[in-house]
């Protein structure tokens, strides 16, 4: 089955000082995907996800979504493209309730015309904002200041609101962090439903959760890319044991 093309690097790199953080990377998605990102700590994996939505410039290299060549657009731009992107350490408002919150990000994907604001009430808002949240399992939680949320709790919030940006492509930095088990179980049964409009681009530690949801997957180390291949092939793979053995005694 030929696959379309969603996004692509070619020679993807990023330094900080002398550390080659991403290091010529060329990466494929196609559309529809569930794909995991995996690799030790210090990887690079939050350094290159942070070049594909923008969040970081690259210092060389090519990102293009849907054929287009992104690399120099701000985040935001990339946003109203379609990709979404969630961060590692948890960057909701605290102050605000878990409505307001994914209100906030629901109304962030509006695209201003001409005449100012899309015509879009802010009942429509709310609803769209609504849905996210109880998509996320949040459906009871609309009221709750999102401070007072349990860690797990809030990072299922950071989901919610990228989802409500619509994306084509959502990408998550270890959302299971934190999880109860029985949250990571429900956590699944959410990527899955994510899945059935959006493509997925998941870091992620836990090793369940990945075998479990990714078609394929791909190993960064040293800001390169180790193996790439599905979970059984990954698993087989020797330099990727390799890799990992020193970190999984952790
Ligand atoms: P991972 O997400 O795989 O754990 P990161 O992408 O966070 O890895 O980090 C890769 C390397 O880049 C690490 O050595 C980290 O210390 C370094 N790094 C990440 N962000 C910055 C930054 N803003 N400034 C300097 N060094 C950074
Ligand atoms: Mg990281």
């Amino acid at each position: 089955m030929a696959e379309l093309s969603l996004l692509k690097t070619r020679g993807l790199s990023r330094h900080f000082g002398g550390l080659k953080a991403v290091d010529d990377v060329d990466f494929d998605l196609g559309q529809g995907e569930i794909r995991a990102i995996i690799g030790p700590n210090g990887a690079g994996k939050s350094t290159f996800v942070s070049l594909l939505s923008g969040r970081y410039k690259a210092s060389a290299g090519t990102v293009e979504f849907l054929g287009q060549d992104v690399s120099s657009l701000p985040a935001f731009r990339r946003v109203r493209l379609g990709i979404a992107y969630t961060f590692q350490i948890t960057n909701i408002y605290t102050a605000m309730t878990v409505l307001e919150n994914v209100s906030v990000a629901a109304q962030s994907r509006l695209k201003p015309n001409i005449f100012g604001h899309r015509h879009v009430t802010e009942a429509t808002i709310e609803e769209e904002a609504a849905k996210a949240a109880a998509t996320l399992g949040l459906g009871d939680m609309l009221d709750v200041v999102a401070g007072t949320l349990a860690y797990g709790h809030q990072r299922l919030l950071e989901v919610a609101m990228g989802l409500a940006l619509e994306p084509k492509l959502l990408i998550l930095d270890e959302p299971t962090q934190g999880l109860s088990d029985s949250e990571i179980e429900n956590f699944k049964d959410v990527v899955r439903k994510i899945n059935e409009t959006a493509t997925v681009l998941l870091i992620e530690h836990n090793m369940d959760v990945v075998m479990s949801l990714a078609e394929r997957i791909t190993v960064l180390d040293r800001g390169q890319i180790l193996a790439e291949g599905t979970p059984a092939e990954i698993s087989d793979n020797r330099a990727v044991q390799a890799a990992y053995l020193g970190e999984a005694a952790e």
